[in-house]
């Protein structure tokens, strides 16, 4: 299922770092590849501890998590071309990722069939510390000098205790994509919102989707079995009967209300078919 392949590949020497094939077919869970990562001591995706799907997905929508994005760490992946029935592979810079982004959203969408994913990981464990209370959780658990296993045992209890796992509501997870704005923008925002929450993104500033939902208040919002997740708004989730439609119609309702009242876009993160 996993092909370790030994430290200093593609003749650069980097003796910290190893490449990781993950075949996806028939589909590896990337829940297992995490863990396997991180119980060989091989640093790069233990922030993205506990996202649900399968490791052919993850180049898709290049999921992240904490601060990490798959895309930090593909090589490059490989696939079949369902249109020209041919054999592909491309490399970090061809998938064009970027945030929840690739070119399999765009010119590919639909037509590659990834079958394996590439991923180069370290020996070297940097912690990336700085989303959604890990340093908290950290200081809670009186570690200052975390482990790989540490940073993934958080981030699966955070997520535990956020997100409704789909087998108990219906959800896809994070229903809208983290707006991020530049600095006049943001000013103004302080300025009428002085908590509001926000990452620093070199010129621009990131902030939470959930955050403006929560204080445009639609969290634990529910109309028939449509609702807005209790304990995270960035989540809308089905309670049992609701249509797609119905979940789609809530959505343009929240989007409409954050723009209302902080003038900012959100747009979605989910796919709709
Ligand atoms: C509770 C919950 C929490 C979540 N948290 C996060 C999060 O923190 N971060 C994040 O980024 N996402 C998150 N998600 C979204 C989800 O985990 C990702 O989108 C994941 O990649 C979906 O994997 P899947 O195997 O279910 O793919 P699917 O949903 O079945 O498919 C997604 C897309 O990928 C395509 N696809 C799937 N496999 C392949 C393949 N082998 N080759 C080519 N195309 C393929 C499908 O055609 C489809 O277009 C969350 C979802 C849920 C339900």
């Amino acid at each position: 299922m996993y092909k370790n392949t030994s430290p200093g590949l593609n003749g650069n020497n980097q003796k910290d770092t190893y490449q990781v094939r993950s075949e996806s077919r028939p589909g590896v869970i990337w829940q297992e590849l995490v863990e396997y990562t991180v119980s060989h001591g091989l640093a790069g995706i233990e922030n993205l501890t506990l996202i649900p799907g399968t490791v052919g997905a993850a180049p898709i929508q290049n999921i992240g998590a904490y601060g990490v994005e798959a895309g930090d760490v593909i090589v490059r992946i490989n696939g079949f071309h369902l249109e020209k029935r041919e054999w592909l592979t491309l490399g970090n810079k061809e998938c064009g990722f970027g945030y929840r982004d690739s070119i399999f959203k765009h010119e590919l969408r639909n037509k590659v069939l990834i079958t394996s994913v590439v991923l180069r990981l370290s020996k070297v464990f940097r912690p990336k510390l700085d989303y959604g209370g890990i340093k908290e959780e950290l200081a809670k658990r009186d570690i200052t000098n975390p482990s790989l296993r540490d940073i993934s045992d958080i981030v699966l209890q955070i997520r535990r205790a956020k997100l409704p796992d789909p087998s108990d509501i219906g959800n896809a997870g994070s229903f809208f994509k983290n707006p991020t704005v530049g600095k006049g923008e943001f000013e103004n925002l302080l300025k009428a919102f002085p908590d509001i929450r926000y990452y620093r993104q070199g010129e621009l500033y990131k902030i939470p989707a959930g955050w403006l939902i929560e204080h445009a208040g639609w969290k634990g919002y529910r109309l028939d079995d449509a609702g807005c997740y209790d304990r995270q708004a960035l989540i809308l989730v089905n309670y049992g009967r609701a249509t797609g439609a119905e979940i789609l119609a809530l959505s343009e309702k929240i989007k409409r209300s954050v723009f209302n009242k902080f003038g900012i876009i959100i747009e979605r993160e989910v796919n709709v078919i």
